[in-house]
């Protein structure tokens, strides 16, 4: 590992981008990769797209930042457009996925204070996925984001992810619960989508028992896996909803959003943030939004994940290694029998960026700007590396 001034708190790989233009990178040596990651679900509309490029640098020669002791017209534009999208009522902007879900724990125990509630409680899933500061990472159903960081915070009730019998009996056999907090699509949990049932099932259980239902969408937001808000494939509303990640392109935004009774929790004094929703980044998340939705990228989303599955499953479907191709739009997770990470420098060595997740899924989270051509070259790129990596490596 090189030796630098930074504090070493990431395993990372060999290389560096000088670079980037769509969905392609170029590292300092002036190789080129294909980006089938995108930041981690950052980067939906590709590096360095006309719009975002444009609206940044706009404003960055205008007005960055006065502060939230003043009207921002750009952050009123941003909340206008942003609850629009979602179909929220009202938004809180902040600056990262983690900041976003402390604002939704933080609605979730007002909600319970309200309710009288001396202790409320969150539900929380195992193999969630849901940030690093205290709270978050309390909430976070893995012990090696936990470990170490004792005490933890408390006020969280775990509960497996796909289960609704177990949800129910927890959310039965208490009182002082407050709110349910899950991701419509585990991330970094390995790409497992919770069923409609139990979604469905989670909305009627939270409106029995007026506890929100909060949907962490840090990851499937912003288009990604086929609708602006993963949630839109339902017929219902969350009462909280987090967005991160895809919301700035790249430019550190996040935001809660709420709807309904959640979206009137906060009062003058309750939160608030320095940064949250500066002209600059509120500037950069319309632009986002309106690329989005003038280039019909939900929809694009669906269609290139459709295509890449199909091909997937052409090309893989047979293994013996293989356990499952799953997930939504461009949200697509590989399972195998056995641990895979070492593909993820394989790929690189190749020019190709993906990313493996809970050990053994492989995790493609390309951009939406993607061209049939990008996707068709990630699956004929990507399947001769999984196959000739599987002949190398013995059955688990
Ligand atoms: C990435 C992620 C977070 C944390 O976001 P940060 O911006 O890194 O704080 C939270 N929840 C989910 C589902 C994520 O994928």
């Amino acid at each position: 590992m090189a030796d630098t001034a930074l504090m070493h708190t990431y395993g990372r790989l060999p290389v560096a981008f000088a670079s980037g233009q769509g969905a392609w990178l170029k590292d300092t040596e002036g190789k080129d990769y294909l980006d089938a990651l995108s930041g981690i679900a950052v980067c939906g509309l590709g590096h360095a797209h006309p719009a975002v490029t444009e609206a940044l640098c706009k404003q960055a020669g205008t007005l960055m930042h006065t502060s939230n002791l003043y009207r921002v017209s750009a952050q009123e534009a941003a909340a206008q457009k942003l609850t629009q999208l979602a179909g929220m009522d009202k938004v809180f902007f902040c600056n990262s996925g983690a900041e976003a879900n402390e604002g939704a724990i933080k609605l979730a125990r007002l909600h319970g204070h309200k309710k009288q509630i001396d202790t409320p409680q969150i539900l929380v899933m195992d193999n969630a996925f849901h940030g690093r500061t205290l709270a978050t990472l309390s909430a976070t159903g893995n012990r090696k984001v936990q470990a170490g960081f004792e005490p933890l915070v408390s006020g969280f009730i775990r509960c497996p992810y796909n289960d609704l019998d177990a949800a129910r009996s927890i959310i039965e056999s208490r009182s002082d619960l407050a709110a349910v907090l899950i991701e419509p699509i585990q991330g970094e949990g390995g790409l497992q989508a919770a069923s409609d049932e139990v979604m469905n099932g989670l909305r009627q259980l939270c409106d029995e028992h007026d506890l929100l239902l909060m949907l962490d969408e840090v990851q499937t937001g912003n288009g990604r896996t086929g609708h602006y808000y993963a949630y839109q494939g339902f017929n219902w509303k969350p009462d909280v909803l987090t967005t991160a990640k895809g919301l700035g392109n790249g430019f550190p935004i996040g935001a809660v959003l709420a709807q309904g009774q959640a979206a009137e929790l906060f009062q003058p004094g309750h939160h608030g943030s320095t940064y949250g929703g500066t002209p600059l980044g509120c500037a950069v998340v319309l632009a986002v939004l309106k690329t989005l939705e003038e280039e019909n990228l939900c929809q694009r989303a669906s269609q290139l994940g459709e295509r890449i599955q199909d091909r997937l499953q052409q090309q893989l479907g047979d293994l013996d290694a293989l356990v499952e191709i799953r997930g939504r739009g461009l949200m697509i997770g590989i399972e195998l029998d056995r641990p895979c990470t070492e593909l993820v420098k394989l790929a690189l060595d190749s020019g190709l960026l993906i990313n493996v997740t809970a050990g053994s899924v492989i995790r493609l989270l390309p951009p939406l700007i993607f061209t049939d051509q990008e996707a068709d070259q990630l699956v004929d790129r990507l399947v001769p590396l999984v196959k000739d990596w599987l002949a190398t490596t013995s059955t688990p």
